[in-house]
């Protein structure tokens, strides 16, 4: 069921009073927070952009309806990491209250959250977005690793039981739910072990889409300085073979959507089909 065409994209465009857009989608980017307090050893964001800082909740919503105005039907939210939102604000105000505001924008058919911290994602988070019709049923839960020990040294928490605990926790409340994740592959001193445990953890909690990332020093990072480099070709082999292993999960969780009836968001018409739509 498509729920969006786009039309008119000039005028659209034109129409937008502060923000420039640079595509023609029916969708945009709205950012609530910028910075990190987190400490990940391979991370130089923090220093790039300083501590944590949350935007007013008036100007995110401000800006939301603005968007809608302007034809976007799904807004989708960022920063490092959004459960961290308000948390530095004096008004009392969190990622909760701040949806709850966005979900009564009249015309606002979609709201998509990204970059959720695994650590921090509460039960009511989970509550809210199973009841609510308009945040999708889709999260971006970068967790990096699954083994403790090299977690530890990225300086992040969680464990493979706590990932499985937390991604079954959220499909007991949203069964329809899917789920990306970012991983990097070859951290220095990842084991055949680990990178063999983190293929099982792949293979059991079965997540939509990965993004795999082969580790690459960042000059002014802790991890720069780690000693337990993995040579090359060890990370391309284990980069090629996860990818491969994830791709294959992947495919085989869009061909269970075969036959099913869903809504759409339509982007754009197909480059390579004919009477053919890309959506999401
Ligand atoms: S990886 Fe993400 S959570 Fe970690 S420090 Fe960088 S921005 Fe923050």
């Amino acid at each position: 069921k498509p729920i969006c065409l786009v039309e008119n994209v000039n005028g659209w465009v034109k129409k937008q009073p502060k923000r420039k857009f640079y595509g023609e989608l029916p969708y945009t980017y709205l950012k609530i927070a910028d910075g990190c307090d987190h400490t990940c050893t391979f991370c130089d964001i923090p220093n790039i952009k300083g501590k944590h800082e949350s935007r007013f909740p008036e100007d995110i919503i401000n800006e939301a309806k603005e968007l809608v105005d302007s034809n976007v039907k799904e807004i989708i939210l960022i920063s490092q990491d959004i459960t961290q939102y308000g948390k530095d604000l004096k008004e009392k105000t969190n990622l909760i209250w701040l949806l709850n505001d966005l979900i009564k924008i009249d015309n606002l058919r979609r709201i998509r959250l990204m970059y959720l911290n695994p650590g921090s994602i509460s039960d009511d988070l989970i509550n809210l977005i199973s009841k609510s019709k308009k945040i999708c049923k889709y999260l971006d839960i970068p967790i990096q690793h699954i083994g403790k020990k090299i977690l530890r040294r990225m300086g992040r928490k969680g464990s493979y039981n706590e990932f499985i605990n937390l991604f079954s926790r959220i499909r007991e409340k949203i069964p329809e739910i899917a789920f990306r994740s970012s991983i990097i592959i070859g951290f220095p001193g990842e084991t055949e072990n680990d990178y063999n445990l983190l293929c099982k953890f792949l293979e059991e909690v079965r997540l939509d889409w990965v993004g795999f990332f082969k580790f690459s020093p960042q000059e002014g990072t802790k991890a720069y300085h780690y000693n337990n480099k993995i040579d090359k070709k060890t990370v391309d082999r284990r980069y090629n073979d996860i990818v491969l292993l994830q791709n294959e999960i992947s495919m085989e969780l869009r061909e269970e959507l075969v036959g099913k009836t869903l809504e759409v968001l339509i982007e754009q018409s197909s480059i390579e089909l004919n009477n053919y739509w890309e959506g999401r």
